[in-house]
């Protein structure tokens, strides 16, 4: 049985991990993108961008001043029990958030849309958001929160089925060029791409894309894999480097998630995880250990299950288009 204090501790935690220090996967991606980049001034954005990501875990403090929007995603071992049950654990993810931002401390960016009243906390209406997923034959429970920042880093465009793949390209290179000259997303960002779904599912996926997949992974289909490496140079190829100086460095990596869709659409969304690319993930055992690590591990095979499960036993899915 897993206590809920034990929760709360690991959420605290991990708001304090996911601000200050940078993940491994990020860090490396930067410095491999340095001796590629052939901006001056771009290539010293990314070089001071390192020296202040060593600083924040040296001085302890958070990596930029902006916390972005802290939220939490939460995956359930099938088998996992809690001693409050779950309205507990939601309980202790927002206690957990209130605590952190005064600590830390984190910037408490959330107030209401249209009082702008706020708790000072990060803590209030429908936030700190928090999503659910689940996972066969564990007893784990693993939270992983994410201080997404770049407020308009997200677009949504509804294409059909005969814009196909250079649709997705056209819309993703309109994002990425409005996002670079506006100012919407400090680059480099591991760029996520939400293809099909409903429109709440696009969004979702690509943010999750983003979001929650290590810069290297690489979707399990092979087709949406070569993608995903197309995009990333796409990306890399128009003209604009770190924070929108003239440059190649605009996208670390690039994720794609696709879900089944109406087959008379294929709604895109697309979504810049910023230069903080701030996570961090906790996995809280049955016995009540707590084990730290950057890779959320969120997009498991069986959250990608394509079929009800008597059909994957039978069928083979590759030959099913
Ligand atoms: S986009 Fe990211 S790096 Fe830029 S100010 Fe916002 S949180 Fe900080």
């Amino acid at each position: 049985m897993i206590e809920n204090a034990t929760i709360e501790t690991a959420a605290y935690e991990i708001m304090k991990k996911a601000a200050i220090d940078i993940p491994d996967d990020y860090l490396s991606g930067i410095k491999g993108m340095i001796d590629l980049e052939t901006g001056d001034l771009s290539a010293f954005v990314l070089k001071a961008m390192v020296d202040n990501y060593e600083a924040a875990t040296e001085d302890r403090r958070p990596m930029c001043a902006d916390t972005g929007l802290p939220r939490y995603y939460v995956k359930v071992g099938n088998n996992a029990r809690v001693d409050e049950g779950f309205v507990g654990v939601e309980r202790s993810l927002r206690s957990a958030t209130a605590r952190a931002t005064l600590d830390v401390p984190l910037r408490p960016n959330r107030v209401h849309p249209l009082w702008r009243t706020e708790h000072n906390n990060n803590v209030g209406l429908n936030a700190p958001e928090v999503e659910w997923s689940f996972e066969p034959d564990a007893d784990w429970i693993d939270i992983t929160t994410v201080h997404k920042g770049g407020l308009f880093g997200t677009d949504y465009r509804m294409l059909f089925p005969g814009d196909g793949v250079d649709g997705i390209k056209r819309f993703l290179l309109d994002t990425l060029i409005a996002f670079g000259k506006r100012g919407l997303a400090c680059q480099p960002a591991i760029v996520g791409v939400g293809v099909g779904g409903s429109k709440d599912t696009c969004m979702q996926l690509g943010k999750q894309a983003a979001c929650l997949r290590v810069v290297g992974d690489r979707n399990p289909d092979p087709k949406i894999a070569e993608l995903e490496l197309e995009f990333k140079e796409l990306g890399n190829s128009i003209g604009m480097g770190a924070m929108g100086f003239v440059g190649s460095s605009m996208v670390v990596d690039c994720h794609i998630e696709a879900g089944f869709t109406h087959t008379g659409g294929m709604p895109v969304s697309v979504h810049t995880f910023c230069l903080s690319s701030r996570r961090a993930t906790a996995r809280v055992h049955a016995d009540g250990r707590i084990t730290y690590r950057t890779d959320p591990q969120w997009f498991t095979p069986y959250m990608r299950r394509e079929s009800v499960a008597w059909q994957t036993e039978k069928a083979d899915l590759s030959n099913t288009g």
